[in-house]
Formats: C-alpha cells, sequence, structure tokens
C-alpha cells in the first residue's frame, strides 16, 4: 500500500480549538469560524479534508463527488469495497440520502444524535457516489456530537463522506497531529479541533422494522445503551467469532473482514480467568522477548503495571474500573509504540463491559487475533 503513498498536495491546516475551549474569548472564537468557514469551502469544492468529530479525526469529501470519494480512498490506500459512513449536521438532511426510517431507527435516533451511532439505512438511489455505499443497497448516516464537525458539514452544504483520518491499517487518529503523521501532503486539509472525546469508531447498527437492533461494529454507543432503546439487541455473529475465530468471508459491514489499527511490530494479547497467571505469563513473555532482543513493549491497566519488568515501553490503558479511559487512550497507545520502535508488544485484555467490549474489539483486530489464553 505504501507504495501507493503520494504525497504531492499541500495540505493546509486549520486551528479551530478555540470553538471547543470553554476559555476561549471573541476574538479567538471568530478566527475558529473562518477557520471552519475556508475549510467548508474546500470541502464544497470537491476537496478532501480531516475534521475532528468525537469519535476520532474523520476524513471528509462531499458524499456526492465520485471523485472527492475516490479521493479519500487514494489518500487512505483503502480497499473500495469498504463503504463509508455519510455525515450530516442536521436530521433534515437524511431524506435526501435514504427511502425509509423505520420506527427503530427514529427512536435510536432520538436518543443518540447527535452521537456515536451509525444506522445502516436503505440508500435513495444516486443520492451519494456509488463509491461510498461499495455498491451496497444501503448507507450508514450518523450525526457526529462536535461542534466544529457540526458547524462544517452545515457550512459545506453537503453530506460528507467520511472514514476515519488514518492510512488504511493503521490506528485511527484521536489528534490532529496523527492525521498529519499519515496524511500530510496526501490530502487539502486538516481541521485541528484539540484531541477527540470516545477516542473509538462509532457503532454501526441495522434496525428491523421488528425492533431488532443487530451491532455490525462495537463503538462509542454501547450495547446496554442500545437495549434501553431498543426491543432487542443482537451482535452480529461475525462479531462473535471472539478471540480465535476467523472474519468471514462476506459479512455485513464489510470493514469487518480487514485488519486495522495494528502496530508495525507483534501484538499478542494475553488473557485468562485469573490476573496473577495474566502477570506472570506476559512477564515471562516479555523477558524471552528482551532475550531475543526485540523491542518490547506492554500495554497494560494501571493497576497492574506494577507488576512488568524491563519493558521499553509500558503504557497505561488507565484504571480498569473505566473503559472509557482506555477507549481514549488505545490509538495514541499504539502509535507509540511504532513511535519508540517496538517490535514485540503484550497487552492486557480489557473486560468487556460497556465501552470495554468496543476497546477489546479494537485491541483484537490490532493484534490480528493473536491471543495467548492461560
Ligand atoms: P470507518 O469509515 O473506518 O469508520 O469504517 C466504517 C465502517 O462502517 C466499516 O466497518 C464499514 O463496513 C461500515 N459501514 C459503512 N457503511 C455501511 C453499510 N452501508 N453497510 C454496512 N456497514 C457499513
Ligand atoms: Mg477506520
Amino acid at each position: 500500500m505504501r507504495d501507493q503513498d503520494q504525497r504531492d498536495k499541500h495540505t493546509r491546516y486549520w486551528d479551530a480549538t478555540a470553538w471547543v475551549s470553554p476559555s476561549a474569548d471573541g476574538l479567538a472564537e471568530a478566527k475558529a469560524e473562518e477557520a471552519i468557514a475556508e475549510a467548508a469551502q474546500v470541502l464544497a469544492g470537491g476537496g478532501t479534508v480531516a475534521f475532528p468529530t468525537e469519535t476520532v479525526y474523520g476524513l471528509g469529501g462531499d458524499a456526492r463527488s465520485t471523485e472527492a470519494v475516490e479521493n479519500i480512498f487514494k489518500a487512505k490506500g483503502r480497499p473500495s469495497d469498504n463503504p463509508l459512513i455519510v455525515h450530516i449536521a442536521e436530521e433534515s438532511q437524511l431524506a435526501e440520502l435514504v427511502t425509509e426510517v423505520n420506527d427503530t431507527a427514529r427512536r435510536l435516533m432520538a436518543e443518540f444524535w447527535p452521537g456515536p451511532l451509525t444506522l445502516v439505512l436503505p440508500v435513495r438511489p444516486g443520492a451519494v457516489s456509488p463509491r461510498v455505499t461499495a455498491g451496497l443497497s444501503t448507507v450508514g448516516v450518523r450525526m457526529p456530537d462536535h461542534a466544529v464537525a457540526l458547524r462544517l458539514i452545515a457550512a459545506a452544504g453537503c453530506p460528507v463522506a467520511a472514514p476515519s483520518a488514518n492510512r488504511s491499517g493503521r490506528p485511527s487518529p484521536t489528534l490532529a497531529s496523527h492525521v498529519g503523521e499519515d496524511l500530510d501532503g496526501a490530502i487539502d486539509g486538516i481541521v485541528d479541533g484539540g484531541p477527540t472525546g470516545v477516542g473509538l469508531e462509532s457503532t454501526v447498527v441495522e434496525c428491523g422494522a421488528d425492533g431488532m437492533v443487530t451491532v455490525l461494529r462495537p463503538g462509542g454507543i454501547t450495547v446496554e445503551e442500545l437495549a434501553r432503546v431498543a426491543a432487542s439487541v443482537q451482535l452480529d455473529p461475525a462479531l462473535e467469532s471472539g478471540g480465535g475465530g476467523e472474519a468471514p468471508a462476506r459479512p455485513k459491514a464489510p470493514g469487518m473482514k480487514y485488519t486495522h489499527y495494528a502496530p508495525s511490530g507483534s501484538l499478542r494479547i494475553v488473557m485468562g480467568a485469573s490476573q496473577e497467571a495474566v502477570a506472570a505469563r506476559i512477564q515471562a513473555e516479555l523477558d524471552a522477548a528482551n532475550a531475543r532482543g526485540e523491542v518490547t513493549g506492554i500495554l497494560a491497566f494501571e493497576e497492574h503495571l506494577a507488576k512488568y519488568h524491563g519493558a521499553h515501553t509500558m503504557l497505561s490503558l488507565g484504571s480498569l474500573a473505566a473503559p472509557e479511559t482506555a477507549a481514549q487512550r488505545l490509538y495514541a497507545a499504539l502509535r507509540q509504540f511504532d513511535e519508540a520502535g517496538a517490535t514485540y508488544m503484550l497487552a492486557e485484555a480489557c473486560p468487556e463491559e460497556g465501552l470495554g467490549a468496543a476497546v477489546m474489539n479494537r485491541l483484537l483486530k490490532a493484534a490480528g487475533h493473536e491471543v495467548i489464553y492461560v
């Protein structure tokens, strides 16, 4: 993929952090507003612009323009059978995009929009470039809960197709500087809105008319939250494979089959019922890796960090009691391992309650499902 990495564009950089900073003064806000307006013009003109959302940074383009959408795929080096999520700023934009919104979908929208929930709905023929839907009869739509994103999309005046703003396969960006690392010179601009909130992508769901909600990708809205609103919630069978299984060849959400978020070195997850056994195994694997001359890394919860000795890089996922901290830190940690040149990394598993389920889903993909059970 790297050989296709073209970086011949001048990437503009806009500072919109004041737009989301409670302490910014009027002048700083006015400058941020102008910055967003300039970025919106670039989007409206068919350009590619990375922008902050509450999940991760997205790489946006006019969803109606095949040229803009192709430039997104090109910049990311993304396989073209992986559809893009379309971002809107107002519910009134939905009617242009889809032919039908059933009661279940309406209830979820009322509860979770703006927010990290993507609804897969029947696409209105011709509403978006066929490259957005990758030939499916559905389109994934969401309204992000981020003041900069909402302002930008509204000002651009078009539905904005936006995957995560990373090179395909790399961890998603949670800072504007991560976007720059991956895409500087390959896209038209980056809007800096500071660190993202959730730190993981949106939850992607399909809604049956019977009230059944199927989770195609776990994310920022948890299964527990969905279950409070929907009659019933199930995980797509492709997600149930857990640590050991292979993703099926034709999953409903095509992104499911790709390795994602992976650091350059080898990452192993160690899990088991006994924390003592897990810690002992991690230390033993770490010692063996150091003896082989690997550059080692440990990714562990705050409560356990002191148990490990001798890693070149030790990173904390925060407290076991706060999976939202693990979500915020995961992708930046994977990038830090790359910066440190880590060749062999060991990670603790994350308890799968609440946001922990999405953290574990991403960690498994980052590790290519390489799990050591103890
Ligand atoms: P990303 O753009 O990197 O956030 O990934 C988007 C995810 O949403 C991928 O896993 C896609 O497969 C999924 N997705 C987008 N549109 C659809 C759709 N129409 N049907 C099913 N999954 C979708
Ligand atoms: Mg992505």
